[in-house]
């Protein structure tokens, strides 16, 4: 991040704003509605301060601000929109080490202001640190729309039970679930349909009983959730939901850091991760971690990638939790089929090209691939292989031992839907030849069928260097 993301308190504070036309104006506003002093310097308040010159915590100055107007001062607003006038304020803003912020002048702001939703007591800030006001704005405009206005009230209605709440009970966690229950259960049903008294009966008879009952012995409930290919924007909103709920996440290496970084912020996160061939955790491990968790009364978040039930092992890690009785979900997410497929253009499925598509794996042991080759060669199929990258020379060459063409096309996918997504494609003959070129580690998938070739046509998604690199050797081949 550019900027500290912070909200300041400046009620019955001094705020200085230099300026009298609309810019001005609006600072004026928003320092109003946060309870401060301002003190307003221009010789003539525009139209736009109609109903901000009366209000009793403004003063009007005629004159420019002068060293002695930034005592007591803790944020300075220029909006003069005279260059040498913001600079001097600049000047002194800085000699009194006042927070200052001149509009629209990057050099003259020590922080910048974010477009907002306000929904007081709830505030939403969005900031693009300055690159693209415009997409801060419009992604402030879906906010709005998403956000009901009884919100708001929600937020100070729950504010007045927080003392209470804390004197009841003890723990910060046992705290949080029962607030998250309270919002999102029926007690915020009961005040958002607008049944205040409901709500809050419901909301002390939870909280009773979240005091009374023993609270360490809740257990807790584990979430087995998809995080898809890598591209946050194919998450699920089931599984944002519940990564911003999580008490403790358990992830691997195939969750992308930018997935990560929507996941709370405050969860304990632990790496479960698997290299190839260097297990860091074995999945017995990693069911009882997610067993102990639980029953600690945890809500525990199990993040994998792609889609848990898809060559993710999802089943075997749930099976202990059934055994001990400990509640669960699993929430799908886009298997990487899927999701390299769609970025790399190549459709797995079209009625000229193929009527089926397989999903295996090549587990490539031994240099032995043991795979069921009757089902796999066909002409009007796709056949998609996971964890295939270090097999794709003897893959390729048993395809064509068993029955299909050299010539059948054959992609490569790496890093599929990332920013750094990349795409081999060649054929069953020189697709192996083409991988090792391109030096590319993986994650990877490879997809053979003719359907690869409809990807001159289909590709949309900007590969990264590598993939642009392979598309020209491609051009050159020919192909
Ligand atoms: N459950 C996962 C698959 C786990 S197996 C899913 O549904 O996608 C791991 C294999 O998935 C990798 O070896 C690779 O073949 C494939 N894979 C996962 N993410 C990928 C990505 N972003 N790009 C290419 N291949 C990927």
């Amino acid at each position: 991040m550019d900027h500290l993301p912070i909200f300041l308190d400046v009620k019955g504070k001094k705020v200085l704003v230099d300026g009298g036309n609309t810019p001005a104006a609006r600072r004026v506003e928003r320092a109003l509605s946060a309870g401060a002093h301002v003190h307003v310097f221009c010789p003539k308040m525009s139209d736009e301060f109609r109903t901000l010159r009366d209000h009793p915590r403004v003063t009007h100055h005629l004159r420019a601000p002068e060293p002695e107007d930034f005592e007591d001062c803790v944020v300075a607003y220029g909006a003069s929109e005279i260059e040498a006038r913001d600079k001097r304020l600049y000047d002194m803003a800085k000699a009194a080490k006042v927070l200052v912020n001149v509009a629209d002048v990057t050099k003259y702001c020590d922080f910048i202001t974010p477009s907002i939703v306000d929904r007081a007591p709830l505030v939403v800030a969005i900031s693009s640190g300055g690159n693209a006001p415009v997409i801060a704005r419009i992604l402030r405009a879906r906010i709005e729309v998403m956000l009901p206005a009884a919100y708001g009230r929600l937020a100070a209605f729950v504010g007045g039970f927080r003392d209470r709440v804390t004197a009841r009970l003890h723990s910060t966690e046992t705290r949080r679930h029962f607030w998250e229950n309270t919002i999102e259960g029926q007690a915020g049903d009961h005040f958002l349909a607008g049944d205040e008294k409901k709500a809050e009966a419901r909301l002390l008879e939870d909280l009773e009983a979240a005091a009374t009952g023993s609270e360490t012995a809740q257990t807790g409930e584990v979430f087995l959730v998809g995080a898809g290919p890598g591209d946050p924007d194919l998450l699920t909103f089931r599984a944002l939901h519940i990564m911003q709920r999580a008490d403790v996440v358990l992830f691997d290496r195939l969750v992308s850091d930018e997935v990560m970084t929507l996941v709370r912020r405050d969860a304990e996160r632990v790496y479960v991760g698997k290299l190839p061939q260097q297990h860091t955790m074995v999945q017995e491990d990693i069911s009882e971690l997610m067993v102990t968790l639980a029953k600690e009364g945890k809500r525990v978040l199990r993040l994998k990638g792609g889609d848990p039930f898809i060559f993710g092992r999802g089943g075997e890690e749930l099976e202990l939790l059934a055994k001990h009785n400990i509640p669960f979900q699993v929430i799908p997410g886009i298997t990487a089929a899927s999701g390299c497929a769609s970025y790399a253009g190549i459709p797995l499925t079209h009625r000229d090209h193929a009527q089926s598509c397989v999903l295996i794996t090549a587990h490539g042991r031994d240099g032995v691939l043991d795979l069921d080759w009757d089902r796999l060669v066909r002409p009007d199929q796709t056949v998609v292989v996971y964890m295939g990258l270090s097999s794709v020379g003897i893959l390729s060459e048993q395809f064509v031992k068993r029955g299909l063409d050299a010539s059948t096309p054959a992609a490569v996918v790496d890093n599929g839907t990332r920013a750094n997504q990349s795409v081999v494609t060649g054929d069953l003959g020189n697709i192996a030849a083409r991988v090792a070129e391109s030096g590319i580690k993986g994650p990877a998938l490879i997809i053979i069928g003719s359907v690869v070739s409809l990807r001159d046509e289909l590709k949309w998604f900007a590969d990264s260097e590598k993939g642009s690199h392979q598309m020209t050797l491609h051009a050159q081949d020919g192909l």
